[in-house]
């Protein structure tokens, strides 16, 4: 059984797809922090924005393959005609994530995106890795479709990525108290380096989930 904090139907808000339909699944847990704000300061990732403990969201639960695999064909619009896309997020879904469940998404029409923090080797089969470092969490995975670094991050430097094996660099900045400063940062860093390419969080701006 896989413990989801909720499946929806939206617009994938960050990075290369961005604006693309999308359903996402919120796979319970993380492994650099409980999510719990009494653990935050001592946690390995401490600036999360989301919500992942539990099985409490809309449509979470515990779940089998097949039920996960209904609710994905249930929300689906049937008038939607772009190519069926499942991002498998989190907290950190490779905790979960397994060939049992990607090959049953592809069974039923669904590509396959992943949101990654790089400290795991994911199952093959996924068709878009997207990778978002950490500062002081082991980053083991080293390749695949998306780097999207959310910037600034102490003790990372952007630049030690860019012969990494991606086909895509974002920098995303941070959220929170400091945004608009770290929206400044980031941009100054683009213009100078023109590997990277700007990732927004346009669905917080277009109040989306
Ligand atoms: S790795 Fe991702 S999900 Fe886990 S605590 Fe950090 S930002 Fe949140």
């Amino acid at each position: 059984m896989y413990r989801i904090k909720e499946i929806y139907f939206t617009l994938q808000g960050e990075g290369f797809h961005t604006g693309r339909p999308s359903i996402f699944v919120r796979f319970s847990g993380c492994n650099l922090w409980s999510g719990f704000e009494k653990d935050r300061n001592t946690a390995i990732c401490n600036w999360c924005d989301t919500d992942f403990v539990g099985i409490d969201g809309p449509n979470g639960g515990k779940y089998s393959v097949d039920q996960i695999a209904k609710i994905l064909l249930d929300l689906w619009p049937s008038n939607n005609p772009s190519d069926p896309y499942v991002v498998c997020t989190g907290g950190e879904p490779l905790l979960q994530l397994d060939e049992k469940l990607i090959n049953k998404f592809h069974s039923i029409g669904f590509e396959i995106g992943i949101e990654t923090n790089g400290s795991m080797q994911p199952p093959d089969g996924i068709d878009w890795v997207c990778v978002s470092p950490k500062a002081n969490a082991d980053f083991i995975l080293k390749t695949g479709d998306e780097l999207k670094l959310v910037f600034p991050q102490n003790k990372i430097n952007p630049k030690q990525y860019e012969k990494l094996s991606f086909d895509h660099f974002f920098i995303q900045p941070m959220d929170g108290i400091n945004q608009k400063q770290n929206i400044k940062k980031s941009k100054e860093f683009i213009m100078k380096n023109p590997l990277w390419n700007l990732s927004l969080q346009t669905h917080k701006i277009m109040g989306i989930p």
